[in-house]
């Protein structure tokens, strides 16, 4: 690289106007939103890092290809295109489109599923686990035993502890389970990559015991920057080499395209076996769609497959993930308590530690996205007790594990000077942190309370 700044590889052809609201504004957002960013409307927020999921800018190609879009009931030139461009990336044979990731985890789990089986992943990512257990069967996480020390680095700390993986295999009995799941990145440890070592030890564990691999790859591009620039022997592959190297030591794979294939809808199951293959298309045909769209239209199917070949671009990937820790480097320098190192497509920030005055009972991760809000219009998710608290039988919380607020950053959305805006926020949430209070709840649902629970300031 000529120069140390690294540009966004791309110029605006269309843009969309971003509201400038006054603190006093956002005052009444939030009050009105009961303290709960969900809540808020989307123009009432200046930077949104709610999700990465669905909130990509689709290029100009990909819009061309929506005008493209072969909208046929069966046989549509569209899912050809996407079907080529998968089979082509993943290796598989068998390819079925499906309206979005978890439509296509509920059809494989609930053929895999059922009473008395067991999955096994690094992490299942949350829709993953409800598809999993919503069959009777069970869903264990074994991550590496480092993805829960926030601080401490680990090149690939989204890694599956594989000594666990053969423990479990053997205790619960291969013809038990229902598959082992590779998520890469690992989602819900911030987008943590996952080491190609990994994935192969995986193989030869699963190979072993004739035990199914299936790849969550939802980011796989992301993971593959990661193997390219931190693992012995992949710094002259290309990522697309070594996805599809990542591909053939697995069964199978289920992708969100609202993630790595920059499109704001779409999914797919790709597996090799024919008889699994059948029992799923005839899932896919009684509630998403003939197995020609699965629920999509041509153009999203084009869209997609467009945004699978540019998301393994270099100069993308280069400024996807630099961007993404330019913004965790700074934080961290400002003294932010992190997860570390930063992965790929979030950042992560341990409200405990960062409001030690506040009680995981009054909710500080709750606190920081209020305050992000309040202070510069930031929408930020908490990912901690109000997301996985339960009660026990005296209504006394039993917190989550970790009190973490995310900032998951859209593809290809946010230029540099908008990261700069969030760094320099971060100032003023630093300056006035002892004075910050918890909240309580004050009415919630039984089931993902998080969307739709509203909070009184304490
Ligand atoms: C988003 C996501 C899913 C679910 O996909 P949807 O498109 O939201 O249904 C599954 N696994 C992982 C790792 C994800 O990030």
């Amino acid at each position: 690289m000529e120069f140390k700044t690294i540009i966004e590889p791309f110029k605006i052809k269309s843009v969309e106007p971003i509201k400038i609201t006054t603190a006093e504004e956002r005052k009444v957002f939030l009050e009105r939103a009961r303290y709960n960013p969900f809540m808020l409307q989307s123009d009432e927020v200046m930077i949104d890092f709610l999700t990465d999921s669905g909130t990509s800018a689709m290029s100009a190609n990909q819009w061309a290809g929506i005008m493209i879009g072969d909208e046929s009931y069966a046989g549509s030139k569209s899912w050809d295109h996407m079907h080529t461009t998968i089979k082509d990336l993943t290796g598989y044979h068998h390819i079925l489109p499906t309206h979005q990731g978890r439509a296509a985890e509920r059809i494989l789990y609930s053929v895999l599923g059922g009473k008395g089986k067991v999955f096994l992943s690094n992490t299942h990512f949350d829709t993953t686990r409800a598809n999993i257990e919503y069959t009777g069967a069970s869903a264990i996480d074994i991550p590496i035993p480092e993805a829960t020390h926030p601080k401490d680095y680990h090149p690939f700390k989204g890694n599956m502890d594989i000594e666990k993986l053969e423990k479990l295999v053997r205790e619960y009995k291969p013809e038990n389970i229902g598959a082992v799941i590779l998520t890469v990145t690992n989602n819900s440890g911030g987008g943590q990559p996952v080491s190609m070592q990994n994935a192969k030890e995986i193989h030869s564990v699963c190979s072993k015991y004739g035990v199914r691999f299936i790849l969550d790859c939802c980011r796989i591009a992301e993971n593959a920057y990661f193997i390219r620039h931190r693992e012995k022997g992949y710094e002259n592959k290309t990522y697309k080499e070594i996805a599809h190297e990542m591909f053939a030591l697995a069964d199978g794979a289920v992708m969100s395209a609202k993630k790595d294939a920059l499109v704001n809808m779409g999914g797919f199951l790709a597996i090799e076996e024919q008889k699994l293959f059948e029992q799923c298309s005839s899932l896919l045909i009684i509630t998403e769609g003939f197995t020609t769209y699965g629920g999509l239209s041509g153009r999203d199917m084009e869209a997609i497959a467009i945004g699978l070949k540019e998301i393994f671009e270099p100069d993308y990937l280069l400024y996807r993930i630099k961007s993404t820790a330019y913004l965790g480097e700074h934080l961290d320098k400002m003294g932010i308590p992190l997860m570390l190192p930063i992965g790929g497509h979030a950042v992560y920030i341990d409200a405990k530690e960062f409001y030690p005055q506040i009680p995981v009972e009054q909710y500080p991760g709750q606190a920081l996205v209020c305050e992000l809000y309040l202070k510069g219009g930031i929408r930020a998710v908490e990912i901690g007790s109000v997301m996985f608290g339960k009660y026990d039988e005296n209504h006394k919380l039993i917190h989550a594990p970790m009190e973490l607020v995310r900032l998951a950053i859209p593809r290809r959305v946010y230029t540099q000077s908008h990261i700069e805006y969030v760094i320099e926020v971060f100032g003023k949430i630093i300056e006035g942190r002892e004075k910050v209070r918890g909240y309580e709840i004050t009415y919630e649902t039984a089931f993902l309370r998080h969307f739709t629970a509203e909070f009184r300031k304490l």
